[in-house]
């Protein structure tokens, strides 16, 4: 700095000592004295001008409005434009990076709450929003307690012990549409406190589902080990005639291939869930599967409904010209469960018929068209879900494991289709396998008289 201002010293003294030797020369030296001080006040004016409008530019002035000045007041201007040129870019550098960084939680699936030290909002993502019904703009620097006002949420807020998160009810919850939240606060900065919120419905519910298939199996299969252990019990301890172990001994025979049936309709569902779609490639003869399905329709309807009692009508539809594209025991698994169970709610003097079709999209659909008691609607969404029974003893009764139906709807999603149900009580039902086309393929019998066709 000192150099600057002896050269700027050195500079004015120089000037005035020339011109006052010069004026001195030509008009005295009091004229000469008289023009030195005149032009040293001219050169400070100017300086404490030059200041002013330094100044007042630093103080209201805008960056593009930067004075042109001379000298050491030029050099400071350019030196503060540089400066605030450089602070402006980092500046804006720093605000895209928030407005980055706030844009990435703003995408988060998690709902995230910014709340300062006293617990009011500070900032919030629409997730966090929806989860607590907050408007992000509106509710902020409300209090966080004054807007979620569950008494779970209250007490994990008060007891200020962070370490495990609290299941709450979202804000959308309803009895049809349960919402279950985690949410969880950790404590950052100067005593604020950030707040994470998590849907956890789906995974209530699957935990829930767990629990509830373990103790219908349970049940399930205690019903039959009990009369099983009973009919053990008796057969050591009472003396007891040949027809009458004959008797036990049926009994016996009838409960473990109703445990058999259960171990085996959980078998295929655990594969069922656990496996890759079938295949696209290859086709599956609809109208042998049908006639196999068929046949043991007919079997377990006279089983039902021995000769001398009303017997029921089972009609079935032609083969079907086309085929499917798929894993043939599983199509099999869904079809006979659908018949069979028409055959088991259908009274002695009912009819089924059972008819494929081909949709006007290019799909196909399988109908089992019954007319037993029907099924009051209240119970046709919860149809497929596994052990879900309308009527829990007659179901039992008739011999059924209760899963037949979650087969035959997972069956029909394994191939890109789905399993609908119409009832009318006191008429009948009607249980439908709808395929898309993209299953649906020509079949075999066609396939060959293309071929012959084409070589003839
Ligand atoms: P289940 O082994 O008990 O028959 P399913 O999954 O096959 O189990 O069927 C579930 C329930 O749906 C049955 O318990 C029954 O109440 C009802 N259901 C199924 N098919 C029919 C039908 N054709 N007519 C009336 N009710 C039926």
């Amino acid at each position: 700095m000192w150099p600057r201002v002896l050269s700027r010293l050195a500079l004015l003294a120089g000037g005035q000592a020339v011109l006052g030797v010069l004026l001195g020369w030509w008009f005295g030296w009091p004229a000469a004295l008289l023009a030195v001080v005149l032009f040293g006040l001219l050169l400070a004016g100017l300086d404490a001008w030059r200041a002013g409008v330094f100044i007042d530019w630093l103080r209201e002035g805008e960056l593009p409005e930067a004075p042109r000045l001379r000298g050491p007041w030029g050099e400071a201007v350019y030196r503060s434009v540089r400066r605030l040129r450089t602070l402006m870019q980092q500046r804006s550098a720093s605000e895209q990076r928030l407005t980055d960084f706030l844009a990435a939680i703003q995408a988060s699936p998690i709902g995230v709450l910014l709340l300062d030290a006293q617990g009011r909002i500070e900032w919030c993502n629409d997730i966090a929003g929806e989860h607590f019904g907050i408007d992000p703009r509106r509710d902020l620097l409300q209090h966080i307690g004054n807007l979620v006002r569950e008494p779970a949420f209250a007490a994990y807020f008060a007891g200020k012990d962070y370490r495990a998160e609290v299941q709450l009810l979202g804000r959308q919850n309803t009895p049809a549409h349960p919402v279950r939240l985690a949410v969880q606060l950790a404590r950052y900065g100067e005593g604020q406190l950030l707040m994470l919120s998590r849907d956890v419905t789906a995974l209530a519910q699957a935990e829930a589902m767990r629990r509830d298939f373990v103790a219908n199996v349970s049940h399930e299969i205690r019903t039959p080990l009990t009369v099983l252990a009973g009919f053990v019990e008796t057969l050591q301890q009472l003396p007891l005639t040949e027809p009458e172990r004959q008797c036990y001994l049926a009994m016996m025979a009838e409960q473990s291939e109703r445990m058999q049936l259960l171990v085996n309709d959980l078998l295929m569902l655990s594969r069922l869930e656990g496996s890759p779609p079938p295949d696209l490639r290859s086709a599956v003869d609809l109208g042998e599967l049908t006639a196999r399905c068929e046949t043991e329709a007919r079997a377990l309807s006279l089983l039902l409904h021995p000769l001398g009692e009303r017997p029921q009508t089972l009609c079935v539809g032609p083969p079907p010209d086309f085929a499917l594209a798929g894993a043939e025991g599983e199509l099999r698994s869904a079809i006979a469960n659908l018949i069979n169970n028409a055959v088991r709610y259908t009274p002695g003097g009912g009819r089924i018929d059972v008819a494929w079709e081909r949709l006007p999209g290019g799909g196909a659909r399988l109908a089992v068209t019954d007319t037993g008691p029907g099924i009051q609607p209240e119970h046709l969404p919860r149809l497929g879900e596994r052990f879900y029974r309308v009527d829990r003893s007659r179901a039992r009764e008739s011999g059924g494991t209760g899963l037949g139906l979650a087969i035959a709807k997972h069956v029909a999603q394994r191939h890109g289709g789905e399993l609908q149900v119409s009832s009318t009580v006191g008429k009948g039902s009607c249980f439908a396998l709808v395929f898309p086309a993209s299953r649906v393929l020509p079949s075999a019998h066609h396939r060959q008289g293309a071929g012959a066709l084409a070589a003839g």
